[in-house]
């Protein structure tokens, strides 16, 4: 089993779980349809659940709401539920493997119209509307940088998709770097390398997605070197994304790097509070299944805490629906309501952002102590004690490991920082008073991480 199918595995187990937990669906239907089925495929938004008979596969698609709400409760970000039968999945995976490497499907539902614009990425959406509307003659190659979940992926099958509706016999390929790397070592092992490239050939309009994954790899750099160079001499509009700026990807050749400087980098920064709101409201408009009126404090307090990420703001709405139903003789979802169905999510979300300089910080605060007190070789009872809660924390709510720990505690080593671990739960199970010490600076931490 591969790391990844053992991932796969866990979140369907979970996700399986808690579809039983739901009471949605009779326990002999869940025993006789859902207990075989398994989780085949995992994308940025696609979840494949293979099936092993059409029953259970015919059962399924009647649950498709369910099963998507459960697995957004594992992945806190919502995906959408594909289902397939085995023979189907395991066929389509041989043809793939056989025969093309390149995805050439666009997501219908990624359009320039549906973006919503503000101020954090006016400039992307720009660019994305000029290079589809004059193919390789102004930006190219065009690269978007940014955290996920900010609108990569949608702007660069937008700008496809408009190409397409603009002309159709455009020749465009859609194809994300892990889908290259594993292109280029499939033909490595069938020695098709020149097969491979062929593909690339004549494009109108070739769109890359997280090239970051193909950091590090040589064979990949040198095949791709090759297929962008001959593109881009060739006036084929290429279009990258990536988490980062191509200065900043470790492992990626200069000589890419350079080639990617020479056309237009931008970033998709964070979006601000007004974006967010447009969002929400586009989202919302777009869902026929909302019926009750939402209060405005609603919208705003999820702006507030998910701005981070579209997806999580997709995620908060989905759940919002799904708890509405219980709230179904209540007119109006309120703050209240909407605080209660998004509790763990928005935890969730705001600890993603927890660094140890944040764990820090809140320890610092609650002790009335300097950062440089804290990780000096100061041994006052106070601050060493502040100093083992600090470490304590890291672990608990970071899972960082020991030796990351103490370098960042003044340059101490594991045995220390394990050694101050054991103290503090020691601590917390004799002494009440403390235990809530702990807590209270947990809390702290979880409900505002700046
Ligand atoms: P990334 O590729 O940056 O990780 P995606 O393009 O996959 O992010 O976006 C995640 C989700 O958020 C998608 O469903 C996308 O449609 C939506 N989304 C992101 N930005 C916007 C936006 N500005 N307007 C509307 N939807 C957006
Ligand atoms: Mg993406």
């Amino acid at each position: 089993m591969t790391t990844v199918d053992y991932r796969l595995n866990e979140i369907w187990t979970k996700t399986l779980k808690a579809i039983l937990d739901s009471s949605q669906l009779k326990k002999d239907d869940f025993d006789s349809y859902f207990s075989d089925t398994y989780l085949g495929r995992l994308d940025d938004d696609l979840a494949v659940v293979v099936t092993p008979s059409f029953a259970a596969l015919v059962l399924m698609e009647q649950s498709k709401q369910l099963v998507e709400f459960c697995l957004e409760l594992q992945l806190g970000y919502h995906v959408q539920a594909q289902f397939v039968l085995e023979k189907d999945f395991f066929s389509g995976r041989k043809s793939n493997e056989e025969n093309g490497y390149l995805s050439y499907e666009l997501n219908p539902n990624y359009t320039f119209a549906n973006f919503v614009v503000g101020r954090s990425n006016s400039q992307a959406h720009v660019a994305a509307t000029t290079c589809a509307r004059s193919l390789g003659m102004i930006y190219n190659p065009l690269f978007i940088y940014g955290n996920t979940g900010l609108g990569k992926t949608h702007l660069l099958h937008a700008i496809g998709n408009q190409v397409k509706a603009s002309d159709p016999y455009k020749k465009i390929a859609y194809i994300s770097s892990e889908n290259f790397v594993e292109g280029v070592y499939q033909s490595i092992k069938n020695k098709q390398i020149d097969e491979f490239k062929a593909q690339f050939h004549d494009l109108d309009l070739l769109l890359v997605d997280d090239i970051q994954f193909i950091a590090g790899k040589n064979k990949t750099h040198e095949i791709f070197f090759s297929v962008f160079n001959d593109l881009i001499s060739n006036r084929c509009q290429v279009c990258i994304t990536a988490d980062k700026s191509p200065n900043d990807i470790d492992g990626l050749e200069e000589r890419i790097i350079s080639r990617f400087n020479q056309g237009l980098n931008i970033n998709i920064e964070s979006l601000e509070y007004e974006t967010s709101l447009s969002i929400i409201k586009m989202k919302l408009a777009n869902n026929v299944s909302f019926t009750q009126d939402i209060d405005e404090e609603v919208l705003s307090y999820i702006a507030t805490n998910c701005s981070q990420n579209v997806r999580t703001i997709e995620g908060a709405l989905k759940r919002l629906l799904f708890y509405s139903i219980d709230f179904s003789n209540e007119s109006r979802i309120t703050l209240k309501v909407a605080v209660e169905a998004l509790k763990d999510l928005i935890a969730a979300n705001n600890l993603a952002d927890v660094s140890i300089a944040k764990v820090k910080k809140a320890v610092c605060s609650y002790y009335g102590i300097s950062n440089q007190q804290l990780v000096s070789k100061n041994r006052t009872k106070n601050i060493a004690g502040a100093r083992h809660i600090a470490m304590y924390l890291c672990r608990k709510i970071l899972d960082a490991p020991y030796k990351e720990i103490g370098k960042e505690f003044g340059r101490r080593d594991h045995s220390t920082v394990m050694n101050a671990c054991v103290k503090v739960e020691k601590n917390i199970k004799t002494n009440s008073l403390y235990q809530k010490v702990v807590e209270d600076i947990e809390a702290k931490i979880k409900i505002n991480p700046q």
